[in-house]
């Protein structure tokens, strides 16, 4: 990966990152508190989900549209933003929690960062935004998951998708010593201190623009991993494709997810612990500031993939 990764000591809080912290705990606390766990079996949060959401999005200024699709009886909806024109990047992120979690890491953090992007970069022709239902289970990588249905219209309708950026589990950040795990053996540093972006090899340009941008303009500290067939360890077995991301990945799109590592740091993953103060507000509005930054300015289109059929099929 281009760069190196940000050390020392981070430069105080600028005014517009507290602004930014204050937003994302607001958004976070909204979805877990107000709302509370979100899917099929807490179906009315879910829809409840969707109504702040659209509302979130429209006061950004974008247009919205839901999107309903049909599952075993039940109807879900992907929410998209409507004011692309021309090649886009997808922003994504999942809104429904598992089990009878409040999910305020996974995926409020991620949720919140994405209300938070499009409020701080409006009117943009370049990106789409798109909060996905069903991606936990009992709907995890299976054809109810709503990036799954998403990356099949996409095809469909053979729309210009360049590339997508999947905000997964975004919200932790730690300096206490031996705060890290790392996949497949010990190469990630061992203080849970940065953010990380996940590609595969098809996604490796993608990942170096994201990982390159971010290391010569913000001041926080940023892993890029690429899985290539020589990784050391298996991208599957270290959880590198667990999440909507992988929906793209299987349809031939770039795509890399920025992540806090989720369950390599925060000991809350798939719990009833998963509340919303666990967050670490102020390092995580530093990353979503950062984000701003450097999608401020259109990321390389790195691939054709709105070539009909070019889909290749998933889940088979
Ligand atoms: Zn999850």
């Amino acid at each position: 990966m281009p760069g190196l990764m940000f050390q020392g000591p981070l430069p105080p809080l600028s005014i517009r990152q507290a602004q930014i912290a204050s937003r994302l705990e607001a958004h976070v606390r909204h979805l877990t508190e107000t709302i509370g766990p979100r899917n099929f079996k807490f179906y009315k949060n879910l829809q409840r989900s969707v109504v702040w959401l659209e509302g979130e999005l429209r006061q950004s200024g974008y247009a919205v549209e839901r999107l309903p699709y049909e599952i075993d009886g039940q109807i879900f909806e992907n929410l998209h933003t409507l004011d692309d024109e021309g090649p886009f990047t997808v922003i994504g992120a999942h809104y429904d929690s598992v089990y009878e979690c409040p999910g305020a890491n996974d995926n409020g953090s991620a949720v919140a960062a994405l209300l938070e992007l499009a409020r701080l970069l409006p009117g943009r022709r370049d990106l789409r935004f798109v909060l996905f239902a069903n991606e936990e289970p009992p709907f995890y990588k299976t054809e109810g998951m709503g990036s799954h249905v998403y990356v099949q219209r996409l095809l469909q309708n053979a729309e210009p998708v360049n590339n997508m950026i999947c905000l997964e589990t975004l919200g932790y950040y730690t300096e206490a010593p031996d705060s890290q795990k790392s996949p497949g053996g010990d190469w990630f540093p061992t203080v849970g201190n940065f953010m990380a972006v996940a590609a595969d090899l098809q996604s490796n340009d993608l990942a170096r623009e994201v990982v390159g941008r971010w290391r010569s303009q913000v001041a926080f500290p940023c892993l890029g991993v690429a899985a290539t067939p020589e990784s050391e360890f298996d991208l599957i077995q270290a959880g590198l494709n667990m999440s909507d991301h992988d929906c793209f990945w299987r349809a031939g799109i770039p795509a890399v997810m920025i992540t806090d590592t989720v369950f390599y740091r925060y000991a809350h993953y798939h719990t009833l612990e998963d509340t919303w103060e666990k967050l670490t507000y102020e390092p995580f509005a530093r990353v979503v500031d950062g984000l701003a930054q450097i999608l401020s300015q259109t990321l390389s289109d790195g691939c054709e993939v709105s070539v009909p059929g070019r889909a290749k099929p998933i889940f088979p």
